[in-house]
């Protein structure tokens, strides 16, 4: 999506929301919570053809925030083999 093709319908129609002002949303709705006393703000892409979207958390700091109180996803084991 973030090459600007659609991985659901192929369309070159995507949009990106980072830039948009209120980004967090409203009451932050647009933002997942990382902790207690903080959220982390997503960037949308939205494809203009089949209405797909993708979310990312691109500020850094939060994503090193994340990586701190957040516990890692452990490999499944079955899949390994
Ligand atoms: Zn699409």
């Amino acid at each position: 999506m973030k090459t600007g093709t659609c991985p659901k319908c192929n369309s070159k129609k995507v949009f990106c929301g980072a830039e948009i002002p209120l980004k967090k949303g409203p009451f932050g709705s647009n933002s997942i919570p990382i902790g207690l006393t903080s959220i982390a703000a997503l960037d949308n892409y939205v494809c203009g053809e089949c209405g797909y979207v993708e979310r990312y958390v691109s500020n850094q700091g939060k994503l090193d925030e994340i990586s701190r109180k957040w516990d890692t996803v452990e490999l499944d084991e079955v899949a390994e083999k």
